[in-house]
Parts: C-alpha cells; structure tokens; sequence
C-alpha cells in the first residue's frame, strides 16, 4: 500500500473528514484491522486564507510546495490538496513535489463522466466558482459543460463556506439556502451538482437533492485509496 500524503488544515474540518473517509475505503477493501498509510501536514488556514483575500496566490503557492516538499521527503507516494480552491497552484505544488498528485478535477471529472452526465452545477468558494482555473479543467480534460449560480448566490455559497463551515458552524438556515441554489442549478440544466468545496458536504448530501450531487471530499479521498492500493 501507497502512502497517501495530505496536504490538510484548508480547513480542518474537511481534512479530518479526509482522514476518515480514507481509512474507511482501506478497511471497507482490505477489511480486518487494515488502515490507510498517511502523512499529514495540516497548515495554519489563517495564513491561507488571508493570502487568498489579498488575492497573494504565488506567496500560498509558496507554502503549499513547502508542505509538498516536505510529504515527499517524509515518504508520501501521492499527495492530496485538501481542499478544491487551492487547486489554482496544483500545477506548482506538483512540479515542488516530484512525486504524483492527484488532482481532486480529475477524481471528479471521472466519476461524472462515468455516470454518463454532461452538464453540471458548480457550487464552492468565489475563487472555485468564477476563475478558470477548475472549470477549464473540467470543460477541456473531461469535456463537462459547467454552470456557476449568479452573482447573488455565489456569494451566498462563499459566505457559507468561510464564515460557517471553516468555523465548524453547521445552520439548517445554510443548509436551505444552498438547497434553494441547488434547485436553481437544477432548474438551468444542471443534471448533477459538484459540491466543489471540501467543506460543503458538512451541510448537505445526496439525501437531500434529487438530482446527483458529487461530494469532492469523499470522491477525492476514494480515489487516492484506489491509486494507494494499485488498482
Ligand atoms: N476547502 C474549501 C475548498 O475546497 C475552501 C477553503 C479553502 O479556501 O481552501 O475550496
């Protein structure tokens, strides 16, 4: 088995989930005692997410190849950004790591082509939902048309997300305004839903759409376990 490396703490509350989700997949595969091998390094969000405000992606480029750096040199065989939005500097966070990273666009971009869907919504923090850089990646690497809600409820989703969910904070009032967006999405011609924020599936979960909803956390931490057991 693969030592899978995270790089976690964007936020917490989602790494933790990672860290189940993974452990879960080993033992639901090998059974018995069977548990994932992980590295972690769960950075301090607080530096991240003010770069992230000051809109200083080359300075959180920095410190996420340093914790890549440090994964492989401890011993990761892959490593795992945690998080979607830090996904805009995957490309140098993979060159500083040397070693294969998993990007969670192309764990998503499988399973919803695999489910024979084309046209999806898009819902994650203001970076995730209006840049190109996942978006681009869905539309050219697994030729998905991807809508985003309008302005209004972007910010809505973006609020949610580091107001709330990166604070631990879960609210049934949240949770039904991301459904009222979810229906929205749905009502444009979304025939599935990307929760693309790690932090989103603390809220809501397929039991609450009728349409497909594609949790990045679990799809991204299932396929690590894939790759980490050879198959
Ligand atoms: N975890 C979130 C994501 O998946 C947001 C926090 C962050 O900015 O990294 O995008």
């Amino acid at each position: 088995m693969q030592v899978i490396g995270l790089i976690g703490g964007m936020s917490w509350e989602s790494t933790l989930v990672y860290y189940r989700l993974i452990n879960e997949a080993v033992r639901e595969k090998l059974g018995g005692f069977h548990s994932a091998r992980i590295l972690m390094y769960s950075l301090d969000f607080h530096e991240i997410e003010t770069l992230q405000r000051l809109d200083q992606w080359e300075e959180a480029a920095a410190v996420l190849e340093d914790a890549a750096g440090r994964l492989a040199r401890g011993g990761a065989d892959l490593i795992l950004i945690c998080t979607n939005t830090m996904h805009k500097v995957a490309d140098q966070v993979r060159a500083a790591a040397k070693i294969p990273l998993l990007h969670i666009a192309d764990a998503l971009g499988e399973q919803v082509t695999g489910m024979g869907l084309t046209r999806v919504g898009l819902l994650g923090t203001r970076f995730t939902m209006e840049q190109d850089f996942f978006k681009v990646r869905l539309r050219q690497a697994h030729g998905l048309d991807v809508l985003v809600p309008e302005a209004g409820s972007r910010r809505i989703v973006h609020d949610i997300i580091y107001d709330e969910l990166c604070q631990g904070q879960v609210t049934e009032a949240s949770k039904q305004a991301l459904l009222g967006i979810i229906r929205d999405l749905e009502a444009h011609g979304a025939e599935g839903v990307v929760l693309g924020c790690t932090e989103l599936p603390l809220l809501v979960g397929q039991a609450d759409a009728s349409v497909p909803i594609f949790d990045t956390t679990a799809i991204h931490a299932r396929k690590a376990v894939e790759i980490a057991l050879g198959e």
